[in-house]
């Protein structure tokens, strides 16, 4: 098996301490890849060789329409190789291959739209004085270190690569340790698309020590987040020594608002994957079902039915829409908080079990589907980040926005009704990122996507990210 190596300055290495570890398949606990572990002196070197490539100015100071050229022909590599990068998430991530072939439709996406927006931002002139002339240019920052969760690997790269680079920053990504192989691949593909070498390095380590390097090296001038909200309160401590900047996309709890008006039928379908998809395991997951008691026993009984009927399978196997959780220790992670739930009160009407069978040896769990739970029990308080959904009753509008409320996290949500006016008025109070209704669908690469509360700070894809990976110079000219 060979060893995939770091990628630093434009090309593979060793780790300097010769470290290596291996990544394995969710579904069936094999080794499908080695890979070179970087440490703090790797970091270090990734960091030095963005900040040159930096400094020599052929990416900063290139022309933002060639940087856009660059990042457009990265998308159509992506596209090219869609197939091999999809099976290699599918297999280093444990997800439903067509699930993978989408999200490596969506990373082409965020490249082409952050390629075509390169060259449509910059500064402005401001009126106000007869003596000279007054503008600003959007500068990039210069070394911008990304470091990114194991549930979406390399769509949540492609977030926090494409508007860095389209800006002329240079990259250092951190992924996470159990799921390396996509950004390795992509830093491959970037060369190839032109991009000068040490503008995209990726260093696969412990977060402990590599994540925790790059947020306090001094030549890091921007951090870029995605994980739990424990560790990035750490991450955000560490930065604040040198007045790092940092953008935070961190946990959730969202809520999926029913109202008795609602098409319950669509709301089913569509609400079963707002909680399982990925195996519960995305940040955006309504994992709070809250439904108006006037329909709640004929939803639940729905419900349920729906997710009985959800294939859980091989994530080779086209057909099959809930994989395995990413490892045995989330797996048991997720027991552990189905176990304190039903000790705190609540039921379980469905799933919660490991499936036995062909599925014996990978990491899967049943979905599971809770009613009963206080809504100030840990099971609707915490966020699982697996295949649990907690599902309350509602009397109300304003008991609805509250219990919503109610809640560290505000991340992202759903609404159901066919009540327009109910729609705007709970969207505009309903603390939280994102909102959809009548749909699951709140994630467009168009449309600022980020937290309130613990759930974060800043806003990823549309061009506010691009606010993120520039700063505002402004410049006075006197006339004479
Ligand atoms: P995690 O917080 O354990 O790790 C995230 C990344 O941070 C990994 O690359 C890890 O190696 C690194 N890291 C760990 N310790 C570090 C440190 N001290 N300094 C710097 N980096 C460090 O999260 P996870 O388990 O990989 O992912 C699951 C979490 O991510 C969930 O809480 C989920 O809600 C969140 N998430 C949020 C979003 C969002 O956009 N809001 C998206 C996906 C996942």
């Amino acid at each position: 098996m060979r060893t995939e190596g770091l990628y630093i300055d434009g090309s593979r290495t060793e780790a300097a301490d010769g470290a290596t570890a291996s990544t394995h398949d969710p579904s069936t606990g094999e080794v499908i890849a080695r890979f070179a572990q970087a440490g703090t002196a790797d970091a270090d070197r990734a960091v030095r060789a963005a900040d040159r490539a930096f400094r020599t100015g052929d990416w900063s100071r290139a022309s933002a329409r060639e940087r856009g050229q660059v990042l457009h022909r990265l998308s159509q590599l992506v596209r090219v190789h869609t197939e091999e990068l999809a099976q290699l998430e599918a297999r280093d991530a444990g997800k439903p291959i067509a699930a993978a072939r989408g999200e490596m439709g969506s990373v082409a996406t965020t490249f082409a739209y952050y390629a075509g927006a390169a060259d449509k931002v910059g500064g402005q002139t401001l009126p106000g004085h007869a003596d000279g002339t007054l503008l600003t240019f959007r500068e990039p920052l210069g070394v911008c270190a990304a470091i990114v969760p194991w549930n979406f690997p390399l769509v949540i790269t492609a977030w926090k690569v494409a508007p860095a680079l389209a800006m002329g920053n240079t990259v250092v990504v951190k992924p996470a340790e159990l799921t390396p192989l996509t950004a390795l691949r992509l830093a491959e593909l970037a060369t190839e698309a032109g991009l000068p070498d040490g503008v995209l390095n990726v260093v696969p380590g412990p977060g402990s020590k590599v994540g925790d390097a790059l947020v306090r090296h001094p030549l890091v001038r921007k951090v870029s987040f995605t994980g739990s909200t424990e560790v990035g309160t750490r991450v955000m401590q560490a930065a604040a020594e040198d007045i790092t900047r940092v953008s935070l996309e961190l946990g959730g709890k969202s809520a999926n608002l029913v109202f008795a008006d609602a098409d319950l039928e669509a709301c089913v379908d569509s609400s079963v994957f707002s909680v399982f998809d990925n195996a519960g395991q995305d940040c955006c997951a309504r994992s709070r079902m809250l439904i108006e008691r006037d329909v709640f026993d004929e939803f639940v009984e729905r419900f349920v039915d729906r997710v009985e009927r959800l294939r859980v399978g091989p994530t080779g196997d086209e057909a099959t829409e809930i994989g395995p959780l990413i490892s045995p220790g989330q797996r048991e992670s997720v027991e552990a908080h189905l176990q304190g739930a039903l000790e705190d009160g609540a039921r379980c009407l469905t799933g919660g079990q490991r499936p036995d069978g062909p599925l014996a040896d990978g990491n899967y769990l049943v979905p599971a589907v809770l009613v009963g739970a206080e809504p100030a029990a840990r099971i609707v308080q915490e966020e699982v980040f697996g295949p649990v959904v907690a599902l309350l009753p509602f009397d109300d509008e304003p008991e609805a926005v509250a219990l919503a409320n109610d809640s560290v996290y505000g991340l992202s949500g759903s609404i159901w009704t066919r009540d327009v006016g109910r729609a705007l008025r709970v969207a505009r109070h309903v603390e939280t990122g994102m909102l959809s209704v009548n749909t699951s669908s709140s994630v467009h690469i168009e449309a600022p996507f980020g937290g309130m509360k613990q759930s974060g700070i800043g806003r990823e894809q549309g061009l506010p990210a691009l606010d993120h990976y520039s700063e505002l110079k402004s410049v006075f000219i006197a006339n004479d």
